[in-house]
């Protein structure tokens, strides 16, 4: 498509554009009256208007119920994490016995790397991108130094070459295959936090499993921004965090993946709890852990209500809109973000890569000069992009709610700013 940077043009986007009923179903941010322009959804999304009444039937049925809401409930809290699992399975392309939703990210990070990392004296090595997302990087030196290894042998980290900001896929391969007689696991992003850049995760599974390791992804920046088959692309594990793309509010559950070859494997030795332990005899109480079948057998602890109350409502969204669709729809609207960019290249490069294949939403921005200074001139102009250390501006517009013409505007607001 030929774009063009005039609102009429943007404004026949939205019109052509069949997920844009989508955006009155979210609270948008109103500053002085105004509606913002929210490219924040890679670090938290915006609510859904259905979360409150989500949480309220919840709130009302513990009120009324007390400890019988968990079997009299609307949605009886006994089986809670059950009203979930298709709906994320759907979202990141598993089965249902493959998702389990529970915990927070890094936690989950943790217990998946419990089972999957089982280092030895001859293989014990960890590949994962350079710059990763700190969490990230604790877990796996921490992971390593459990196993008592040292992170400077185990631990390698992936960059870019020089001159160059993103990965390049070929290179990726190389390394695996370099490392492939200590390689233990390969754990990377979906889509890196910083660069924005998405990785070739059906490749990265290909060549780890070719070197006898284990893939493992964090889908943080990836889960409701990417159209992802984790089982067709046989990942091992994978986990992500609820309250960025998939809009469940600060601080939300999360999700964990298992593929279904390891879902009865009594090899793998895991931490456990009690609500991973098999639903039919949870309640006798007796000694001795039997699993649920596939990634429920990984729970610890009973159901956290009310994350989980945000999350169901706004997968409920998700699986309304379908993530391919949603996916159309985020190319178009990030290209066109790029172009609108693009009339700016002599203050401004864009590091995320330009193929949209090798990339989610989201855009991350170096500006030559004082990209702060920047940055606070967009805030002030109600406009909502985030700041990373030392030099990043992230813009990500998300396809649920966010519109063509406000890239539009995005443009306008920038040529007043440079043009001073
Ligand atoms: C956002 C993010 C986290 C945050 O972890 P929490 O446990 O949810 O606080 C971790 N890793 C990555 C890659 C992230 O993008």
């Amino acid at each position: 498509m030929i774009f063009q940077n005039t609102r009429a043009f943007a404004q026949e986007l939205d019109q052509q554009d069949t997920l844009s009923g989508f955006r009155s179903q979210f609270h948008i941010p109103n500053i002085d009256g105004k509606k913002q322009i929210y490219l924040c959804g890679n670090s938290l999304g915006l609510q859904p208007k259905t979360v409150k009444n989500a949480v309220n039937q919840e709130l009302e049925d513990w009120a009324n119920l007390g400890v019988e809401g968990h079997f009299k409930g609307k949605n009886p809290w006994m089986y809670y994490h059950h009203f979930l699992t298709e709906k994320a399975a759907q979202v990141v392309g598993a089965k249902p016995v493959e998702v389990v939703i529970m915990n927070n990210l890094t936690a989950n990070l943790h217990l998946m790397m419990v089972s999957f990392y089982r280092p030895t004296k001859s293989r014990f090595k960890i590949i994962m991108e350079g710059s990763a997302f700190p969490s990230d990087q604790y877990a796996m030196e921490s992971q390593v130094k459990f196993h008592g290894f040292d992170p400077n042998e185990a631990i390698v980290e992936l960059f870019p070459r020089a001159g160059e900001h993103t990965l390049r896929t070929e290179d990726i391969l190389a390394a695996i295959d370099l490392h492939k007689n200590e390689l233990a696991i390969v754990m990377m992003g979906g889509v890196n936090y910083l660069t924005g850049q998405a990785f070739d995760m059906k490749a990265i599974t290909e060549a780890a499993h070719l070197a006898g390791a284990i893939a493992g992804f964090d889908l943080a920046h990836a889960a409701g921004n990417l159209h992802i088959q984790l089982h067709n692309w046989d990942v091992d594990f994978a986990v992500w965090c609820s309250y960025k793309y998939l809009n469940s509010g600060p601080g939300g559950t999360s999700g964990v993946f298992v593929h279904e070859r390891h879902a009865n494997n009594p090899n793998l030795p895991r931490f456990a709890g009690w609500w991973g332990h098999d639903e039919k005899s949870r309640f006798l109480m007796k000694k001795g852990f039997i699993p649920m079948e596939g990634a429920a057998g990984w729970q610890l602890s009973n159901a956290q209500i009310f994350p989980m109350a945000i999350h169901n409502a706004s997968l409920s969204i998700f699986v309304e809109a379908g993530m391919e669709n949603l996916r159309n729809k985020s190319e178009l609207l990030t290209a066109y973000l790029e172009f609108i960019l693009s009339q700016f290249q002599e203050h401004l490069s864009i590091i995320t890569p330009k193929n949209p294949i090798d990339r989610g939403c989201q855009l991350s921005i170096i500006v030559k000069e004082n990209g702060k200074k920047l940055f606070d001139y967009l805030e002030q102009n109600n406009i909502m992009p985030d700041w990373r250390e030392p030099n990043v501006i992230r813009m990500s517009p998300v396809p649920l709610y966010n519109q063509f013409e406000e890239m539009y505007q995005i443009g306008q607001v920038l040529e007043n700013y440079f043009k001073n």
